[in-house]
């Protein structure tokens, strides 16, 4: 008999986690790689946030326990940022904060879902929903994007997938991995389907800062009063903020839901590191011209690696428009090489040229595979002359 649950049996690593970690495992070995896995930016946390968290330690303000769903003064500084990128105001009932965007996640589908409720999540899809849905005994339900349709569904794909047990509709709007944003009219009838039909949308804005060329993020919960109620916002500041390694993630909705996600954080990691919440206080309401820097770099990168990643035999991409991945079409590479499986070439290109990528698979799309651009220009330009090496060998 194992001593493992059933439950952690049946669930799957995360695939950009172990890909990070494979690629730094090689890289600690001595072995030449670059690694395009992980999506977490490589600019270091802002000066003056480092200097509001070291100062909440040295005047003894981090030593101690806050309540369960956050410091007052974080729901105040979380509600001058819905209030200037939202345009609407969230009283402190309506906000929690906790480790990382996806704990948020983890504890709204554990406030949420009941054994064989469904959440319809769109793919591709970031891989952490299915399985946190799973953990929670719900079904996820796949509904497809497609490239020719730019990687978005639409309220009628959704309506096709409703049933009477659907209960959430996810939505990642800028997009891991497709990096696509969808218009304010497309989330309005998603939205007023959601409304019609009294299913919850998950609005999963974590990239909505980082848009490029002239792209517009709008927030599907500042489109009507009606679509507000329906919508819990997942937000944080690891993307936007280049805080990954702080771990500070939010939702604001319906009090209802988010006090029993402040009940789920009280009995499992009581709060978000108190240092943090102090952290996430001065990237909320400080000055935010770093985050303006740091998406001209990305911008920059997209630009530049966009055309040459397409120049790469067999690679197929759609430009995107938001977040930090290209997720190109691999079918016809995959054909060149002799290879049926995404995950399988994706490992020999890591053997062959030393260039670590994520396996399209585990976001529903073994058909592609995701490279992130949070790193330096030299790092990507050198990655897809490897890929070239790969190809044409
Ligand atoms: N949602 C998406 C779409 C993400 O890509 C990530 C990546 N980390 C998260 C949520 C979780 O963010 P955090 O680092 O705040 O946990
Ligand atoms: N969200 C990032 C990614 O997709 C970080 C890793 C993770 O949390 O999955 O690479």
């Amino acid at each position: 008999m194992t001593v493992l649950s059933n439950r952690v049996l049946e669930m799957e690593e995360s695939v950009t986690l172990a890909a990070g970690a494979r690629a730094k495992a090689l890289k600690a070995e001595g072995r030449d790689i670059l690694s395009l896995t992980l999506g977490e930016p490589d600019f270091v946390t802002p000066k003056n946030i480092q200097d509001k968290a070291i100062e909440a330690i040295t005047n003894g303000s981090a030593s101690f326990y806050t309540v369960a769903s956050g410091l007052p003064e974080l729901k105040a500084a979380i509600n001058t940022y819905m209030e200037n990128f939202y345009g609407y105001s969230v009283a402190p009932n309506q906000v929690v904060a906790a480790t990382g965007a996806k704990f948020i996640l983890y504890a709204f589908f554990a406030s949420v879902i009941n054994p064989g409720d469904e959440v319809i999540i769109p793919t591709p899809y970031w891989v952490s929903y299915a399985d946190q849905i799973k953990m929670n005994e719900g079904v996820p339900v796949f509904v497809k994007a497609t490239e020719e349709n730019h990687f978005k569904v639409t309220a009628q794909q959704l309506e096709e997938a409703r049933t009477d047990k659907t209960k959430v509709v996810l939505l990642n709007s800028p997009s891991n991995p497709t990096g696509m944003i969808y218009e304010a009219e497309e989330l309005e009838a998603i939205g007023n389907w959601a409304v019609e039909h009294d299913i919850l949308i998950l609005a999963d804005d974590i990239y909505g800062r980082l848009v490029y060329n002239g792209a517009k993020f709008t927030p599907i919960s500042s489109l009507s009063e009606s679509i507000r109620k329906q919508t819990i916002v997942v937000n944080g500041v690891a993307k936007a903020y280049a805080m990954t390694g702080w771990r500070v993630g939010f939702a604001v909705g319906n009090p209802e839901i988010i006090g029993a996600m402040s009940k789920i954080i009280g009995q499992t990691t009581s709060n978000l590191t108190t240092v943090a919440q102090y952290a996430a206080i001065e990237a909320f309401t400080g000055p935010q011209d770093t985050v303006e820097t740091m998406r001209q770099a990305f911008e920059e990168r997209l630009n530049t690696i966009y055309p040459l990643l397409n120049e790469v035999p067999g690679f197929e991409v759609v430009k995107p428009q938001g977040a930090f991945y290209l997720f190109p079409n691999v079918t016809k590479a995959m054909e060149m090489k002799g290879y049926t499986d995404v995950t399988a070439f994706t490992t020999a290109i890591l053997e062959e040229v030393g260039v670590a990528l994520v396996t399209g698979a585990g976001f529903g799309a073994p058909e592609n595979v995701r490279l992130s651009y949070a790193t330096d220009l030299d790092t990507l330009k050198e990655a897809v002359r490897r890929l070239h090496v790969f190809m044409e060998k």
